[in-house]
């Protein structure tokens, strides 16, 4: 068997928290477990929101942590080239059209149609508006995928759709997610193409991480049909909650780790809390 790759892939546009040690500690316990590789990919796309400030906390909490992830640390900034390939291969193949829908239009929208159907996020799915108007395209253009044109295309290639979860097979089923945005106003790429771009550009075989993006996979397997790219294997784990039952969020006022390390906690004592003494 080839050498297991892993990697943590943080966002980081505010301080790690509890749930980021717990997804980087796992990746460690099992690229440790398999003798595999374990890689660091920021993903820093949103260079508004993922400051050079916050990068550079979040490897200071990570290093304080003694993860060893292997150098060079992979920033998504720098691949912005590699994202503009693969929207070019989408739009060679069709798949994507300009949307200018603004986010008002789409949230007055789906206000007046409460009933209209969602994504796995509780998000509207998109009104679909602009896939029959051709608008022209720029750089710093929003991009659409056109599903039913992309499910045909898969459908051509292999039939049903399926990931590996935890050693079992889950259907995906993308659909559910309608016309998702490929690249982000004034970006170029999206969450959901740098993500599959880059772990088969970084040969990463197990993807682990939190739960919350579990139902994204089914995008993210049809991207890599589309794009030819290999599958990786899949472990989603659980999110470490707070006490109500919800994500933590800085944003909520959760501790960061930082507080943590400020109010005495030592990186021991963060591994024996989440369970990897
Ligand atoms: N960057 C994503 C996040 O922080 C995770 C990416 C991934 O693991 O696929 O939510």
């Amino acid at each position: 068997m080839r050498q297991p790759v892993f990697r943590f892939a943080p966002s980081p546009n505010g301080r790690l928290h509890l749930g980021h040690a717990y997804s980087a500690l796992l990746n460690e316990r099992l690229a440790k477990e398999s003798g595999g590789r374990l890689l660091l990919r920021i993903e820093d796309i949103d260079r508004e929101r993922c400051t050079a400030e916050n990068v550079a906390r979040a490897m200071e909490d990570l290093r304080w942590l003694e993860i060893a992830f292997e150098e060079p640390v992979l920033h998504q900034s720098s691949r912005m080239p590699d994202y503009r390939d693969a929207v070019v291969q989408l739009m060679e193949l069709g798949l994507l059209y300009v949307c200018t829908c603004s986010r008002k239009t789409l949230a007055d929208h789906a206000a007046l149609h409460p009933e209209a159907a969602r994504d796995p996020e509780g998000q509207p799915l998109y009104t679909g508006t602009c896939r029959r108007i051709a608008h022209p395209f720029s750089k710093e253009s929003i991009l659409r995928l056109d599903l039913q044109r992309a499910l045909q295309v898969v459908g051509a290639r292999t039939g049903s759709l399926a990931w590996s979860e935890k050693g079992g097979t889950r259907p995906a089923d993308p659909s559910r997610w309608g016309d998702v945005i490929i690249a982000r106003k004034g970006i170029g790429t999206s969450y959901h193409l740098a993500v599959v771009v880059d772990d088969a550009w970084q040969d990463v075989t197990d993807v682990v991480r939190g739960e919350d993006l579990l139902e994204a996979t089914a995008i993210h397997r049809l991207l890599q049909v589309l794009l030819g790219l290999p599958e990786p294997r899949y472990h989603h784990h659980a999110l470490i909650r707070h006490g109500s039952g919800r994500k933590l969020a800085k944003s909520k006022g959760d501790e960061s780790l930082a507080d943590l390390r400020a109010g005495g906690m030592t990186a021991t004592e963060i591994r024996a809390t989440l369970g990897f003494a």
